[in-house]
């Protein structure tokens, strides 16, 4: 089939880290890739933040990005790009009518993306199929005032919900939040996001890393709800720990990053300045290097849509010790592959770090078991296996109809 995937702020070809690139960018890179593996033809549409950037990129076989001409040609915070999703539509429209390549079915990641999808594929037939990735509801019940989310996007994620072809949500939790906006659960399809199992095993090259220092390991973008924060009060209840932290701007940037310098400062008024390292943005490919160095894979987020680093962590053996929220029900298996507690108590974290660095024979089981969950559970192939399913299914089936705002 030929798949048009629309990722709007996303791009699968972006350096990961920055408050705006992270889990969607590596899962939009990582689904074309297994498409295109399975035989189908793929384009990834995204915007064009950047004057010189060619209009289309090859992605390995099979996939070609097309940067879209919508707003301007400069970074520009995802928060301000609703106002770009019309013209966003509108050229994908022209694009595909032009053009010898149409799709047979276009998959839409984030609300946004689904804006322009949608009007695009009402205008040109094209059956659309929607991830949403994050969800504003449920942002705003946990960010309350400091949720800079454009006012009307709950609403239009509502709308979406109930006028695409399929909704494609990621774990038990999506599906619960999704119902409750009033989106029907048979609109509803769940596809996980996999793991690359060729980059994250078990065996390989480590980071250099203090034999006789136990390492916790926080990886993602530096912001306030990955709770890093909760992680670094936890610290003293394992006063051998080191706590290393992937993720943010470049290494030599972070000293201008807000955040980490917040969370330094609350390192040195907590006692353990010598303990945190802020590592910086590490390229994908290097990732399984810290998580294979490391006895535990901390995920300490307040709310998670799915959750790509536990996913990670699990398939080079290291076990996680995570908040139970969002898709970290689904993936750690607490008491199996890791250990789950409340989200924002680092009390509670502290007592599960405690008890798990001190037991190395339960951490080995973990991590065993861990690696055959994702094994069988988690690979990009079944994750387009099952998308290829849906998108067949939505190719045959006759279109709802939906007003598009
Ligand atoms: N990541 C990376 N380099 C970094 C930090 C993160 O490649 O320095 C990757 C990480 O391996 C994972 C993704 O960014 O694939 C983060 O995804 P996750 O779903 O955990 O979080 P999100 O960014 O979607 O909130």
């Amino acid at each position: 089939m030929r798949v048009a995937m629309i990722s709007e702020h996303a791009s699968p070809l972006a350096a990961l880290g920055g408050p705006d690139a992270g889990g969607q960018n590596t899962h939009v890179a990582e689904l074309a890739a297994a498409l295109a593996d399975q035989g189908h033809d793929v384009r990834v549409y995204t915007r064009r933040d950047e004057p010189h950037q060619d209009p289309v990129v090859p992605l390995g076989d099979g996939v070609k990005v097309l940067h879209v001409p919508a707003g301007p040609a400069e970074p520009t915070p995802k928060d301000e790009l609703p106002p770009y999703m019309p013209e966003f539509g509108r050229w994908l429209v022209r694009h595909w009518e032009d053009d010898v390549w149409r799709p047979d079915v276009v998959h839409a990641h984030f609300w946004m993306s689904g804006l322009a999808a949608l009007t695009a594929g009402r205008q040109t037939g094209v059956p659309v199929v929607q991830t949403y990735h994050a969800l504003g509801t449920v942002k705003r019940r946990h960010q309350g005032a400091a949720d800079t989310s454009p006012p009307r996007r709950i609403r239009y994620e509502r709308m979406l919900g109930r006028s695409v072809d399929r909704v494609i949500a990621q774990c038990a939790d999506e599906v619960d939040e999704l119902t409750r906006m009033g989106i029907r659960r048979s609109a509803i399809t769940v596809v996980p996001s996999g793991v690359n199992q060729r980059i994250f095993t078990p065996d390989g090259p480590a980071a250099r890393r203090d034999p006789g220092r136990p390492r916790l390991l926080g990886v993602g973008r530096l912001v306030d709800r990955k709770g890093f924060q909760d992680a670094v009060r936890a610290l003293r209840a394992v006063p051998e720990a080191e706590y290393v932290l992937v993720g943010g701007p470049p290494a030599a940037r972070l000293t201008d990053d807000g955040y980490a310098r917040r969370l330094r400062a609350l390192a040195a008024s907590e006692g353990v300045a010598d303990r945190v390292h802020l590592v910086g943005a590490i390229p994908r490919e290097e990732m399984a290097r810290w998580y294979r160095s490391a006895d535990l894979l901390v995920a300490t987020p307040w709310y998670e849509p799915f959750g790509l680093t536990p996913l990670e962590a699990m398939a080079c053996a290291t076990p996680v010790v995570g908040t139970a929220v969002g898709g970290l029900t689904d993936t750690v298996v607490p008491g199996v592959t890791g250990d789950l507690v409340p989200p924002r108590d680092p009390e509670a974290l502290g007592a599960a770090l405690r008890r798990l660095l001190a037991d190395a024979d339960r951490r080995r089981r973990y991590g065993v078991a861990a690696v055959e969950r994702i094994r069988t559970g988690y690979s990009w192939t079944r994750t387009a296996t099952r998308l290829s399913a849906v998108y067949t299914a939505v190719c045959g089936a006759p279109q709802t109809s939906g007003a598009v705002a």
